[in-house]
């Protein structure tokens, strides 16, 4: 039997990307804002309906010099549930994590519990809109608004979506997106930060390629986070499909809400409403009292009929190593239930009806 892993990275024909780089051969421009570059900047500040982006070589360097070109200091607010990278760009810039808890069915940062985390030293909020699912904007808003707070989201899993029929990258000061292989739309490795002010864009610039002003002006003590040629064709041959892409996803994502929703134990997440979806990711909370089984079980029996999903996301990433004894994680119960709860299913646009009909009938049984 085949092999079934959470994710599969979406790529276009073969053909269709040699014709895309062939150019390459006659300009011998690899890098350095390109041809292609340029001209995947324009396309996607289009679809994401966005005032201004910026692309970089990744997500994580996106989101580190997001943070950055704010000049940022002192305490963050921020949610444990997510991938490495959201905690790891805040402590990078020497910023401290404070860990706000998640709502219970959204999986998002609990909006209601911001206030309470805010000291003198609170200078930004980094929320992430997980699995997809959109954070709770406005109540976010509301807070910058009211403690002038800066509010950078990680929109790594948000690619494409939009809220009350806004792009999503319009909400806060700036959002991160994540091109990378494993993401809805890709770019090989990639990613890009949309924002608002263009002196912040001219700053994020420097931060992406050294502090280079002008031949002889070097401003700006800046990092290398420049996209390169042949990511930015990917982006343009896969930009092309995505709305196919995420059309297969939705009717996958159907599928396993008709079939698991009714299994006593296993509970799905909540999405936010007025969301344009991009059906990111399916999570599912392994309740062991009512499944009768644990999430760890669970797992295993699913590998032993070659389905490897993930735990994602565990552990909380105030819980890892690298963090212990510096940050407390006492404060999150929400986000630590989940987290030992909760498994991401093969979720991508070539996974077949069958092969999700297996996957939740292995679940059922
Ligand atoms: C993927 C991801 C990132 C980092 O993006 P890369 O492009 O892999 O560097 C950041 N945050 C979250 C939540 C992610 O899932």
């Amino acid at each position: 039997m085949d092999k079934i892993y959470v994710t599969r990275s979406s790529m276009p024909s073969y053909e269709e990307y040699i014709e895309e780089i062939k150019s390459l051969w006659d300009t011998h421009i690899l890098t350095n804002m390109g041809e292609k570059h340029k001209l995947l900047e324009k396309q996607l500040k289009e679809y994401l309906e966005v005032d201004n982006l910026s692309l970089m070589v990744n997500g994580h360097m996106a989101l580190e010099l997001a943070l950055q070109a704010f000049d940022l200091h002192g305490e963050v607010i921020t949610t444990p549930f997510t991938f490495a990278s959201t905690t790891h760009a805040i402590v990078r810039n020497g910023l401290t994590p404070v860990f706000c808890d998640i709502e219970p069915d959204h999986f998002t940062i609990d909006a209601n519990k911001i206030e309470d985390l805010i000291t003198e030293k609170t200078c930004a909020i980094v929320p992430v809109h997980v699995y997809g699912n959109i954070c709770d904007v406005e109540k976010i808003q509301e807070i910058a608004e009211k403690y002038h707070l800066k509010v950078i989201y990680d929109g790594a899993h948000a690619f494409g979506e939009k809220y009350k029929g806004i792009g999503i990258g319009n909400f806060g000061d700036a959002t991160m997106f994540s091109f990378h292989a494993t993401k809805v739309f890709n770019t090989i490795e990639g990613g890009a930060v949309s924002f608002h002010d263009d002196q912040y864009g001219k700053d994020l610039y420097g931060l992406k390629n050294f502090g280079i002003r002008g031949p002889e002006i070097v401003n700006f003590v800046g990092a290398n986070a420049k996209m390169n040629e042949f990511q930015a064709a990917m982006g343009l041959c896969n930009l092309r499909h995505v709305d196919e892409e995420i059309n297969k996803r939705k009717n996958i994502y159907h599928l396993y809400v008709e079939m698991l929703k009714d299994v006593p134990g296993i509970r799905l997440m909540k999405l936010r409403d007025n969301i344009e979806f991009n059906y990111a990711y399916f999570p599912i909370i392994v309740d062991e009292k009512e499944y009768g089984m644990n999430r760890n079980q669970l797992f295993d029996k699913l590998a032993e009929n070659n389905i490897f999903v993930r735990k994602y996301f565990y552990p909380l990433t105030s819980e890892y190593e690298c963090y212990s004894g510096i940050l407390s994680l006492d404060k999150t119960p929400n986000a630590k239930w989940i987290s030992e709860r909760v498994l991401a299913l093969p979720m991508y646009a070539e996974l077949q009806v069958k092969q999700v009909q297996l996957i939740c009938d292995i679940i059922k049984k």
